[in-house]
């Protein structure tokens, strides 16, 4: 069997880990450190991560995630340890928002190449208790690179980004990437999701590494995507069921 996801090594210590056979084409990230590595969110849940990292790295793992919609945290199931934001621990409890069927319909809405023994009948949305909860502001330390809790609602209540202050990368999760993003949820919220832009726009960024799609980006999408946001806001169309509005590299569904 063809291995589900692709590997790619963003520096010594810094692994992509990606979901290219889904149309959603999730990103993962395993940071290093020299006393322990953090996966930053665990995908779809339909191949098994766990064995990836094991491949990647023998050191302590702590989960951390940008947010709990399921292609986020598909496989946490593999992790004792994880940590969530405050905001959504209880979407892991029984009270997720969005009914199965839909999520289940979502992720079949293009064609992909599943592996020949995933069931659709069988996906469920990871539940779980967290070992820990992140608050804005929190560092998560690996000895050698720290990590910053970066509060960025819109796309969820509780997204958060993952700040890396040494090196300038910017783990963006759902709030940045080259695709459509997402603001039509009924608990997403436009506003917030510009008030996020407008946060991370101020940290001297030397690298984004998105939740989605295409790998490499430009830095300056974060101040595109901003400006975008902005401007709807502005004309007073920032409100949910305006639709999709295209801006070339990004589109914003509202
Ligand atoms: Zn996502």
């Amino acid at each position: 069997m063809t291995e589900w996801f692709t590997v790619d090594k963003i520096d010594s210590d810094t692994f992509a880990i990606s979901e290219y056979k889904h149309w959603e084409e999730t990103h993962c990230y395993l940071l290093c450190g020299n006393k322990g590595a953090v996966l930053i969110d665990t995908g779809l849940g339909i191949g098994n991560i766990q064995n990836v990292v094991g491949n990647l790295t023998t050191l302590s793992i702590l989960v951390v995630t940008t947010h709990t919609h399921w292609d986020h945290i598909g496989g946490h199931e593999y992790f004792d340890n994880f940590a969530v934001f405050e905001d959504e621990k209880e979407w892991l409890a029984g009270q997720f928002p969005i009914p199965l069927e839909m999520v289940k319909k979502n992720l079949l809405s293009r064609p992909c190449a599943f592996p020949e023994d995933f069931d659709i009948n069988q996906y469920r949305v990871f539940q779980g208790l967290p070992a820990m909860i992140l608050h804005d502001g929190d560092l998560i330390n690996l000895g050698n690179r720290q990590l910053k809790v970066i509060h960025t609602p819109g796309h969820s209540p509780g997204h958060c980004c993952f700040y890396e202050p040494d090196k300038g990368y910017l783990y963006s999760g759902d709030l940045i990437y080259k695709g459509c993003l997402d603001a039509f949820y009924p608990t997403t919220n436009p506003q917030s999701f510009l008030s996020s832009l407008e946060k991370v726009k101020l940290l001297a960024i030397n690298k984004v590494l998105p939740g989605h799609h295409q790998l490499n980006i430009s830095v300056d999408i974060v101040s595109e995507i901003a400006t975008g946001f902005r401007k709807l806001a502005n004309e007073g169309k920032l409100k949910q069921g305006n639709g999709i509005y295209d801006f070339g590299d990004f589109q914003i569904h509202i």
